[in-house]
């Protein structure tokens, strides 16, 4: 059969061969129509349905432990729901077919929850995952879902919701391909977390099916259909070649020419502190600390928060630890700091101006950061995020000086930072960009949303020029410029953006490698030149095409 070159964004530098397993579409919404069974039939039905979904829910949890098993426990614990069974039974009473009762009856169930804000908002899309499964059993179809195996396959997925991302077996699903979805997608970032080859966004994966040998090259973006002998045991030896390139290098980041560039990792807890360490981080430049702080109706007190920021910093002695004060609001909500009223809440009081119209949950936070770094041998320095402006910046720095900081500086992630960065640089000490916002701000397109999702790339020559802005700030003070969104974690836009004046890149732990190693292939100059020729592209693709074509 004919070769065939299929595109997407890449995430990771793996190379994989393996056979296509499709993930089920999901199913059409269920007709309004009268029931023609009566109801008896259909409340057995409905009720049969919910319970074996329950119930496979908790199998699947149990064999799977972990986190993946309170993820399958909290969704079966939905189709189990009274209140929810007997709205079923209420409108199936009133003439409804069992799926019809059991969508609409989610549907109302998932209103309330959104109406509620802050984290039963988020539950409110598990709720579809439920009710999809319970209907594909009253309908006899197979269950929406990642497809079960025993032998290993490359999953072809539109994108995955996090029910499904939760039971991923890594042994099996050798790869990841999406039609839908960018690379700032739930799906990409858990790819890069895990360090699993994936494709996103690659719309003519369409015509895969079942059974298709693929090879999936993730650095170069691409999926060959039905690779011939000689393609796969080239894409075999490439793989090796990438993996002992990865291996060989260690130690400090570095360019050919020896130009010193500070490797970190983005850390969440204490747990994924200790994974830095082990991939030879040099320090954390992102703490993300919202951990704290999600599943509590209250801020937690300043000995409490203080305990745990001690658990991460006691594991850098002498290394620079970045903490960010908490983000809440737009994908991080809060019930007791952001406004679950705002229509528009990504360009509402988010991250910083959250914290400023509640300043004593911002001073118990710094309080409780500077009394954990006094008592550790690390580096403490602490960021704010979403900064608009040097006013902002000036308001944050005197709040952290007051409180003990004595190095703190600002996030940028909206795009009049990134052009006022000079201004901002004056009264801050270091910068670190946030390019998963800037890159949503920039193009106007929501970072959740995989509808707009081809328009949520760091690659974008716009995105990049802003960057450029800031890194030229950056040298005419002298003062550090990190990048800690997921562009730092792609190796070859980690050479761009080092090109572009940013001093340190911070990614999630398992990406340190491959950024290694590609950072050693150029010198300050190459990467320089190679960042002004990215900066002529139209687009992202062509940007893509200029670094490969190097
Ligand atoms: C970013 O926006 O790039 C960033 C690092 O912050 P978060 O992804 O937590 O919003
Ligand atoms: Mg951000």
């Amino acid at each position: 059969m004919q070769e065939r070159v299929l595109t997407g964004v890449g995430v990771g530098r793996g190379i994989v061969v393996g056979d296509v397993r499709r993930m089920p579409d999901p199913l059409p919404e269920p007709a309004q129509v009268n029931s023609t069974l009566g109801p008896d039939a259909e409340l057995a039905r409905a009720t049969s349905a919910l319970g074996e979904t329950a119930q496979d829910l908790r199998e699947r949890g149990a064999i799977a432990g972990g986190l993946a098993q309170e993820v399958l426990d909290a969704l079966a614990m939905m189709a189990d729901d009274q209140m929810l069974v007997s709205d079923v039974k209420n409108r199936i009473d009133r003439g409804a077919t069992a799926e019809r009762a059991v969508f609409d009856a989610f549907a109302g169930f998932a209103a309330i929850l959104t109406m509620a804000g802050g984290y039963m908002a988020e539950r409110a899309g598990d709720l579809g995952d439920v009710a999809n499964r319970v209907i594909a059993k009253i309908m006899g179809v197979p269950a929406p879902g990642v497809p079960q195996s025993d032998v290993p396959f490359i999953l072809v997925a539109r994108d995955l919701a996090p029910a499904d991302t939760a039971l991923l077996n890594f042994d099996i699903v050798r790869a990841l391909i999406t039609t839908d979805g960018g690379p700032t997608s739930h799906t990409a970032i858990l790819a890069r977390e895990k360090g699993l080859p994936a494709i996103v966004g690659a719309k003519s994966a369409e015509v895969l099916v079942d059974g298709d040998l693929v090879l999936v090259d993730a650095a170069a973006g691409e999926i060959i259909l039905h690779p011939s002998a000689v393609r796969i045991e080239a894409g075999l030896a490439e793989a090796e070649a990438r993996k002992a390139a990865r291996d060989s290098a260690t130690g400090p980041g570095r360019l050919a020419d020896g130009h010193e560039v500070q490797l970190l990792a983005n850390v969440g807890s204490a747990k994924s502190a200790a994974a830095a360490v082990e991939a030879q981080a040099e320090g954390v430049g992102l703490f993300r600390t919202e951990f704290l702080f999600l599943d509590s109706d209250t801020a937690p007190s300043i000995a409490e928060q203080a305990e745990q920021y001690e658990a991460v910093f006691a594991q850098f002695p002498g290394k620079k630890v970045v903490v960010r004060v908490l983000d809440a609001g737009a994908d991080k909500p809060l019930s007791f700091l952001t406004d679950a009223g705002e229509e528009n809440p990504a360009l509402g009081r988010r991250g910083i101006r959250a914290l400023f119209a509640h300043e004593e949950i911002l001073r118990d936070q710094l309080t409780a950061i500077a009394q954990a770094a006094s008592k550790t041998q690390a580096h403490v320095w602490v960021m704010a995020p979403m900064i608009a402006n040097a006013e902002e910046t000036k308001k944050f720095v005197a709040l952290c000086t007051e409180l003990g900081i004595s190095v703190s500086g600002a996030m940028i992630e909206i795009p009049s930072a990134a052009l006022l960065a000079d201004h901002i640089l004056a009264e801050a000490a270091f910068v670190s960009i946030g390019t998963n916002d800037l890159t949503q701000y920039t193009v106007a397109a929501d970072r959740l949303l995989g509808t707009v999702a081809d328009l949520q790339d760091a690659w974008n020559p716009a995105v990049l020029k802003l960057i450029r802005e800031v890194g030229r700030a950056g040298v005419a003070t002298s003062k550090p410029v990190g990048v800690c969104g997921e562009a730092a974690a792609d190796p070859q836009l980690a050479v761009v953006l080092i090109g572009l004046g940013v001093t340190s890149l911070s990614m999630s732990p398992v990406a340190l490698g491959d950024v290694r190693a590609e950072l050693g292939r150029y010198t300050l100059a190459e990467a320089q030149a190679l960042a002004e020729k990215v900066l002529t592209a139209r687009n992202a693709v062509e940007a893509r095409a200029i670094v490969a074509g190097r």
